[in-house]
């Protein structure tokens, strides 16, 4: 296979094939007001786009209810972007960031238990990023999911679009391992003809692939329509292992990714 055509393409699920903003929004909405009862029902107007723009630096879920705890507070986004500092909050809160995680996973468990359709049309794909799947099936790339997600819901998620990837090609969170051992295992056996590419909203994971033995054949791509800063995405453009790909070519043909 050519140099420029990888035999295995391994994708991160949310910020990059699929943009689950609303889900995030509403469950952390719904988290909070269980952590404070007195406030009103509905979000104040703006507090949902606010909420996107600063989201990239969720790391863990239980954060999440923070971001909006923060926003309402009267912090502003850049100070956010700039300077985030959940533990803080969660002092300011009473709370340890186990307690906010189980009540930001209960609200979403009883959610999707209520109304799992709902809960998945709060999901939609970036443009372009389903047609792209759709041509490369049973071509000679293999496309595989890498996710944090629950691989059944990322599984359910391409059905609905018509896709439908086998079982052993999605990595989810029930896998229960780093990205990075997963990559591994796939490029593994070692064989000059096997190459890796690798595509992921998260500047830290990509700099957690970096680091792991092995992996130094992996192309890594930054997803620069995902949830990242432009400082990430401004660290990716003067990084020599990993690639700053806009939607629009990785929406096109593999040769024009790694095009400089
Ligand atoms: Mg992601």
């Amino acid at each position: 296979m050519s140099a420029s055509t990888p035999t295995i393409l391994a994708l991160d699920f949310d910020g990059v094939l699929c943009d689950g903003m609303s889900e995030y929004f509403w469950t952390a909405w719904r988290a909070w007001r269980r952590l404070r009862p007195s406030i009103a029902p509905d979000p104040p107007h703006g507090l949902f786009d606010r909420f996107a723009r600063v989201r990239p630096v969720v790391e863990r879920g239980w954060e999440m209810p923070l971001v909006i705890m923060a926003l309402l507070s009267g912090a502003c986004e850049a100070e956010i972007l700039e300077r985030w500092r959940p533990e803080a909050l969660l002092g300011e809160l009473g709370h340890a960031h186990d307690e906010v995680a189980a009540v930001l996973d209960g609200v979403r468990d009883e959610w999707i238990a209520a109304d799992e359709g709902d809960w998945l049309d709060q999901h939609r794909f970036y443009p372009g990023a389903i047609q792209r799947l759709r041509r490369l099936t049973g071509g000679p790339t293999r496309v595989v999911i890498v996710t944090t997600k629950e691989g059944r819901f990322a599984r359910k998620l391409l059905v609905r679009q018509g896709l439908d990837l086998g079982v052993e090609d999605i990595y989810g969170k029930e896998a229960g391992r780093p990205k990075p051992v997963i990559v591994r295992e796939l490029v593994e056996p070692r064989s000059p003809a096997r190459s890796l590419w690798f595509v992921e909203d998260r500047l830290k994971t990509l700099e957690a692939m970096k680091s792991t033995p092995g992996l130094d054949d992996v192309r890594l791509f930054l997803a620069g329509w995902g949830y990242n800063t432009p400082r990430d995405r401004e660290a990716a453009r003067g990084d020599s292992r990993v690639m700053l790909l806009s939607l629009e070519r990785f929406t096109g043909d593999f040769p024009a990714w790694v095009q400089t």
